[in-house]
């Protein structure tokens, strides 16, 4: 990838981050004492034991959302340090160059497609 392209990415990334940022804190709230570690506000929505299921139910799904939008802000921002540390698009096992084409595909790529397919059971 030239710098051209690799600009557009980071500067994609950067807002991806911003998007998850957003969406996570119109859910959760983040652990003061864990930075990325958001946990699912809870809304006491009634008292009576079918209100307390509903709200149950309810959690575990935001909570499921919050894990996943967590897990991809990680992602992102392990992508962003290593285009400005330079390491972008080297293949964390092997360190040869990820074919272009893979990383246009999927930016978060860690592995070049060889080391891909050994690690996939
Ligand atoms: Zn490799």
């Amino acid at each position: 990838m030239d710098k051209e392209e690799l600009k557009k990415l980071l500067e994609n990334l950067n807002n991806r981050v911003k998007e998850i940022d957003n969406e996570l804190a119109s859910i959760a709230t983040e652990n003061p004492l864990v930075r990325g570690d958001f946990n699912v506000r809870v809304e006491d929505v009634g008292q009576s034991q079918e209100d307390a299921a509903q709200e149950a139910g309810e959690l575990d799904r935001q909570q499921a959302l919050v894990n996943t939008l967590e897990t991809e802000r990680k992602d992102v921002i392990t992508t962003i340090n290593k285009i400005k540390s330079g390491e972008y698009g080297r293949c964390e096992k092997c360190s040869t160059d990820i074919n272009p084409a893979r990383l246009r595909a999927m930016p978060a790529a860690l592995f070049c497609i060889g080391c891909a397919k050994k690690t996939r059971f």
